[in-house]
């Protein structure tokens, strides 16, 4: 068990400024590359090994790192890009804190997620409880449904085990994937959520349906036990 001792709320928040600071909208693949420099050595200070596929099509590059391990293993997916325009920051949206709430552009969508995502698995790989190999994808342009990554996310999910996509779901349970539909949708695996800086919930994990239903059947014991709260 990896307490919640093992994390600090204002070293994990003053992590995540440093996210926000950095404006990264799909439509401008600069910018997301300036976020993409950012998170590489942060991905690659946990042990994976770097792969930068170059951005097409008027979109940012796209991160895949890789961690060895045994056997079939998990496979993160996490994206750089945001909706909100350069200038956001300065204007619509400073990063202001309001009690236990923080705001700012992504915040929460996905910069939030991303970041805890990393803390916890630091936290597990340095209690020596991961032994899985873990692919670590970065994609530049999820908010427009990941026209220049799509593929390859789909070839890696077949060639893994688990599937955890970090992205902050809503306290209703609702999910911020906005095309979701009965043929696309999402199924959604709760893990103990932890109430973050930037939203109700912390890490989720979104294995397409039937991804899950696959999971299911396996009757596999969930690999990893976090327990994150943050009170
Ligand atoms: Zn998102």
């Amino acid at each position: 068990m990896i307490h919640a001792s093992n994390f600090s709320t204002e070293a994990l928040l003053a992590e995540l400024l440093d996210w926000v600071r950095i404006e990264s909208p799909t439509y401008d693949p600069a910018a997301v590359n300036r976020m993409v420099d950012f998170i590489a050595p942060r991905i690659g200070a946990l042990g994976f090994s770097i792969e930068r596929l170059g951005g097409r099509d008027g979109y940012g590059d796209i991160l895949r790192c890789r961690r060895p391990g045994d056997g079939p293993g998990i496979l993160m997916i996490a994206h750089a890009d945001t909706v909100h325009p350069v200038g956001t920051l300065a204007s619509k949206l400073l990063i202001r804190r309001e009690g236990d709430k923080c705001f700012g552009p992504a915040i929460y969508d996905m910069k939030g997620g991303t970041v805890i995502a990393l803390a916890a698995m630091k936290a597990v790989i340095d209690a020596n409880k991961l032994n899985l190999p873990v692919t670590f994808i970065i994609n530049p342009d999820e908010e427009i449904g990941s026209p220049t990554s799509r593929e390859l996310i789909e070839a890696e999910a077949k060639r893994h085990r688990y599937v955890l996509i970090p992205e902050p779901a809503k306290a209703s349970g609702v999910r911020s994937r906005r095309d979701a539909t009965p043929s696309n949708a999402f199924s959604s695996l709760r893990t103990d959520g932890p109430r973050t800086p930037a939203g109700p919930t912390g890490m989720v994990a979104r294995p397409c349906a039937s991804w899950l239903r696959s999971w299911r059947s396996s009757r596999a014991a969930p690999i990893l036990t976090m327990d994150l709260r943050m009170r």
